[in-house]
């Protein structure tokens, strides 16, 4: 488990050098959220990624004026990762960045939810809970609607 001072270094690392970005459906409407990292330091992006524990890393050779040299890379790439990351390193953001934070998370939020407005016919919510264990449904008294209790669950304690 990270330290809360390893999250405000990385705060502060991805407030300089991080990509919060929003990948493009097959629409090409701009949809999931993720995160990027890319330095020379070796060290930094893997420390970067041991802290918040999720992503991929990556290499990858650039030639400037003449002389190779290796990009280190830091990607998190599944939405649910990167949204989590954005929440935990939100309170040390400066505002510019903070802004485009709330508008990945809300874009997120709002996939989600359109995910359960069709719970009727599917099988697993959009985070793969399965909804053929019966404690992972609930059904919303007002108007019989299936909803995810698991990311019900996951939502009131922060996790999402
Ligand atoms: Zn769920």
């Amino acid at each position: 488990m990270a330290t809360e001072i390893e999250w405000a270094w990385l705060a502060g690392l991805l407030e300089g050098e991080g990509c919060f970005t929003l990948r493009k459906s097959k629409k090409g409407t701009p949809r999931w959220p993720m995160i990027q990292l890319g330095m020379n330091d070796a060290d930094v992006v893997k420390h970067a990624m041991e802290i918040a524990g999720v992503g991929q890393a990556r290499e990858e050779e650039r030639v400037r004026a003449g002389v190779s040299k290796t990009f280190y890379k830091w990607d998190v790439t599944r939405s649910e990762d990167a949204v989590m990351v954005m929440r935990r390193i939100l309170p040390y953001m400066g505002e510019r960045r903070s802004e485009r934070i709330h508008e990945c998370i809300k874009t997120f939020e709002s996939l989600t939810d359109y995910g359960e407005k069709n719970f009727r016919t599917q099988t697993h919510c959009v985070r793969g809970h399965d909804f053929s264990i019966p404690g992972n449904v609930y059904i919303r008294p007002g108007d019989g609607k299936r909803r995810c209790q698991v990311c019900i669950v996951m939502r009131r304690e922060g996790v999402i």
